[in-house]
């Protein structure tokens, strides 16, 4: 069983990555139990570099939100999910679940770590409520998940943000620059080698061996 200073400790090391992730006060109050005096104290010895502003409230801004907004917050839901489902601590599972966010999404990010925390507490009705004002359901053309209001079944696509992207890619530069395509690879030096390897066990050319190697017919 976990001791009282293992609790303290581990209550510490995810209020400074909660921090680190930009969090607010409060939030990071929420998050480990930690009285907001404590945790001015400990993180923000300069009083100048606290968060500040409104705290977001999610589920009146969600809908309302642009489809890049909601894209994304459907991610850090789905990581969040994800996490969740493997037993993750939920504030543990926040902190992942928003790195991974960072990680994965083009800056300039749209979720800010504390709108990541609403929208989560507003899913699970966990922190700040018992109430849930999302589901998090999956797309049935896409098959990607997507935030809609609590208790939806999504019989189409009509309001999954990553479809209505896809259909948006070719004309908007915004939807551009937030899902960039990546150039195709090109060939490593070791697979241009197998293929040489290919041509000289069959007889045939290189571009031979690179077509049935990638299962086109040849000529
Ligand atoms: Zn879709």
């Amino acid at each position: 069983m976990e001791s009282r200073v293992d609790r303290q400790l581990r209550a510490l090391a995810l209020a400074k990555a909660c921090a680190a992730c930009g969090a607010r006060v409060r939030t990071i109050g929420h998050l480990t139990g930690l009285p907001p005096r404590e945790v001015l104290r400990l993180l923000f010895p300069d009083r100048m570099a606290v968060p500040r502003g409104r705290s977001p409230d999610s589920p009146e801004w969600y809908h309302g939100a642009n489809l890049l907004h909601r894209a994304e917050a459907s991610i850090v839901v789905a990581l969040f999910r994800r996490l969740r489902d493997a037993d993750f601590h939920a504030g543990e599972a926040l902190v992942g679940a928003y790195r991974h966010y960072l990680g994965i999404c083009q800056p300039p990010h749209r979720i800010s770590f504390d709108r990541a925390f609403d929208l989560a507490a507003h899913t699970d009705g966990l922190w700040l409520t018992d109430a849930r004002s999302f589901s998090l359901v999956t797309c049935p053309t896409c098959h990607s998940e997507f935030l809609a209001a609590y208790g939806s079944v999504a019989l189409s696509n009509d309001h999954c943000p990553f479809c209505k992207l896809v259909q948006r890619y070719g004309t908007d530069p915004r939807v551009q620059g937030a899902f960039p395509a990546w150039p195709l690879a090109v060939p490593s030096c070791e697979q241009m080698g197998m293929l040489v390897l290919l041509r000289r066990a069959t007889g045939t050319s290189t571009t031979q061996a690179a077509a049935s190697s990638t299962g086109e017919r040849r000529p």
